[in-house]
């Protein structure tokens, strides 16, 4: 793990934790976004199964985790949320979920959201080359089936782990269609939701938001930080990240929406000022899952 950026960011996490003030709304949606749960988590995207055990008590102490289901039937104005209502989603689908987030999810009875890379389906890769992650095996075909047999539904995060935007709208709409139907085959039901990868401002666009709700899909979330407050933005629903170091005091201060208005990521400014920099400091392209650089 990068220790000094993460040392920095615990610590105004903790400060933010402490003197931002919580906001409830009724009605509203938070959306937890996490990547990796493994024992042996050593990068900002990948937390211990017992910090996840930790989490998921709070959880299960003070606020309510929804399903899907549950979300459409409140975009269709045919349910309403509970009070605190939470949804949990992974991004990118390495195998790890099936060993260690299942159990967990199934032992406090709450259903979750999986977006699997639909060209990474048993197969071992990274989806971020350039941050020294190590290669690790993806989820395959029948641990899927059997996740959604267990009530963690499977939706789309495309098939590359490219940000749309950096695609001909020939290449971006493929992302949308082709990740569609084959995990649509591999599960024999529809896949209703979609995750823009990388998800943040700049990496979609307003022609990506029409092309994956033209797909079929019903729902798509972004990174973008932040609470729905209803009515929501079916195809442009916000997250909040969890990392590896919010115990239980900062967890519950990102479910209290105390980092609601503060997140850079929200910002298509940062991002292009993240890029020159990057530029500046000759730092290596990224590279997408077939090894393309962008
Ligand atoms: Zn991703």
């Amino acid at each position: 793990m990068n220790l000094r950026q993460s040392s920095v960011r615990i610590w105004l996490r903790q400060a933010v934790a402490v003197f931002l003030p919580p906001k409830f709304i009724n009605g509203s949606l938070r959306i937890l976004t996490y990547h990796r749960v493994r024992p042996d988590a050593d990068d900002p995207r990948s937390i211990t199964p017992q910090r996840f055990k930790e989490q998921l008590k709070v959880l299960k102490e003070g606020w309510r985790v929804v399903s899907l289901d549950d979300v459409l039937k409140a975009i269709e104005g045919k349910k309403i949320l509970p009070q605190k209502a939470v949804l949990i989603t992974f991004d990118d689908g390495y195998a790890d979920l099936y060993e260690h987030a299942m159990p967990l999810l199934l032992e406090f009875g709450f259903s979750a959201l999986v977006f699997m890379l639909a060209r990474y389906v048993g197969r071992v890769g990274r989806t971020y080359s350039e941050a020294n992650y190590p290669e690790a095996p993806f989820l395959s075909a029948s641990q899927l089936q059997e996740m959604e047999k267990s009530g963690i539904e499977i939706g789309s995060h495309g098939l590359w782990h490219v940000p749309l935007s950096r695609l001909t709208i020939k290449e971006a709409e493929k992302e949308i269609t082709e990740s569609k139907r084959i995990l649509s085959e591999i599960l024999g039901k529809e896949i209703r939701a979609f995750s823009y990868p990388w998800g943040r401002a700049g990496d979609f666009g307003k022609e990506h938001v029409e092309m994956v709700a033209k797909a079929g899909y019903k729902v798509a979330f972004t990174m973008l930080h932040g609470l729905n407050k209803h009515p929501f933005e079916p195809f442009r629903l916000r997250r909040c990240h969890v990392y590896p170091w919010d115990d239980a005091r900062l967890f519950k201060a990102i479910l209290e929406g105390r980092f609601d208005g503060w997140c850079l990521k929200n910002s298509e400014l940062w991002n292009q000022r993240k890029k020159l920099l990057r530029k500046l400091l000759m730092k290596s392209p990224m590279r997408d899952g077939s090894g393309r650089k962008f």
